[in-house]
């Protein structure tokens, strides 16, 4: 091994830790659920993207455990390379009703269908204009492409910025193609992007418009089909990436649009090109979550009533939420140390939330990320917010802003 290289990691791994910026992921001993075990104490689970309560829903482990039978354990090799299975073709043609698009190209992420979406449509003589708080994968996707993109150069705009956003527009009438891409809710703040607005800017100035959907799948628009449909804009944004890892309860990410874009990832997108497909057991069970979105509202509704408790009685303890209009609620916290002492009591007072610090979010905006979500009781909620007044009163973060 060569010393020079582990040296590095050490000094770099203690920078980390000096700076409060040094994470361990906590070691789950349950399911997800509204509770989950950890060090063998069952804390409420304020951490975990599953908000409807679909990754351990028992359906949906039934259809998993169904497709795994009938297909096995693995795909075997990429997708056109080894043959689609045909619950890849379902699983398609249902995502494309649920969105109601022309079609959808499923990939094993959401970090995939951003990194191969984007570099594979827009390159050399194009511009990507970008929301500052975009989410990391976007930005990946993003720097792999060849088209001018950085915020050293103008193109990056300030959160939900629209004058902004159309000052840069107007710089570039110069270059082939424009595209405009964005989180639809903002994955650290909760905040929904203006779409509507966004749409009529790229209409003025002959821009594609791209949304991230990956936590407004499964909890905003119709039956959870994302921001396109909760800003009633369906047939005016280009390019739509959904999760189905995140409400959807699986793993897997997807694009939908019309038929030409899917024609084109197909034979371009290098995660599509050049990485095996999901399991059976995986496609099986996201067939069930979407049938499960598309007919039963109650999970939906059960999330939407619990956020809002949460939020209010956040607000009225006097928690600084920031502007989150959806179940991602973050607790405002400044510095990284406040943020990480935080999660840390508020496990020993039974409460699983993470602390969330640079290079998340900007450094001095650390905060605690909470998400509550379908299965857990009002029981659960009552229990964390005493939690969260005991820590809070303790760290002096109650009534900071206020
Ligand atoms: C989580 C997330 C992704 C990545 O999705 P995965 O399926 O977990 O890879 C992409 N975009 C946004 C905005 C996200 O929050």
């Amino acid at each position: 091994m060569n010393a020079n290289f582990q040296r590095w990691l050490q000094q770099s791994i203690e920078e980390l830790k000096a700076q409060n910026l040094y994470k361990q992921p906590p070691v789950l001993e349950s399911p997800q659920g509204g509770r989950v075990k950890i060090g063998g104490r069952w804390l409420i689970n304020l951490a975990s993207n599953n908000y409807l309560g679909l990754a351990n829903d028992p359906r949906v482990v039934q259809a998993a455990i169904d497709a795994a039978q009938k297909w096995g354990a693995g795909a075997g090799a990429v997708r056109w390379l080894g043959g689609t299975n045909e619950l890849y073709e379902q699983l398609e043609q249902k995502l494309a009703e649920f969105k109601k698009t022309e079609a959808v190209l499923v990939f094993q992420s959401g970090h995939n269908a951003n990194s191969g979406t984007i570099p594979a449509c827009f390159g050399e003589g194009d511009v990507i204009i970008s929301d500052e708080l975009n989410h990391a994968s976007i930005i990946d996707g993003v720097r792999l492409s060849n088209a001018k993109y950085k915020k050293s150069e103008g193109y990056v705009y300030q959160h939900k910025d629209m004058n902004h956003l159309e000052d840069i527009l107007k710089r570039c009438g110069d270059f082939r193609k424009r595209l405009i891409v964005t989180d639809g809710v903002f994955s650290m703040d909760g905040d929904i992007a203006p779409l509507p607005e966004i749409v009529a800017l790229a209409e003025k100035y002959d821009a594609v418009v791209m949304v991230d959907d990956a936590h407004a799948s499964g909890v905003l628009g119709e039956h959870g089909s994302g921001t396109t449909s909760h800003f009633g804009l369906y047939g005016r944004v280009d390019i739509q990436l959904g999760t189905l890892s995140k409400a959807l309860g699986v793993i897997g990410g997807y694009i939908a649009g019309s038929r030409l874009l899917k024609e084109w990832l197909i034979n371009r997108a290098r995660p599509y090109l050049f990485s095996t497909a999901l399991p059976p057991a995986a496609i099986g069970a996201l067939l069930k979550t979407v049938e499960i979105l598309m007919t039963d509202p109650e999970p939906m509704r059960r999330l939407w009533d619990n956020a809002r408790y949460w939020k209010e009685n956040l607000q009225r303890l006097g928690f600084d939420t920031m502007g989150s209009e959806t179940p991602i609620t973050p607790v405002f916290c400044g510095d990284e140390a406040i943020a990480q002492r935080m999660e840390v009591r508020l496990r020993e007072e039974g409460v699983f939330t993470l602390g969330i610090v640079y290079p998340t979010v900007p450094r001095g905006k650390a905060r605690v990320r909470t998400m509550p979500n379908a299965t857990h009781t009002r029981e659960d909620l009552d229990e964390a917010l005493g939690a969260f007044e005991k820590v809070g009163k303790e760290l002096g973060i109650i009534g900071r802003w206020v």
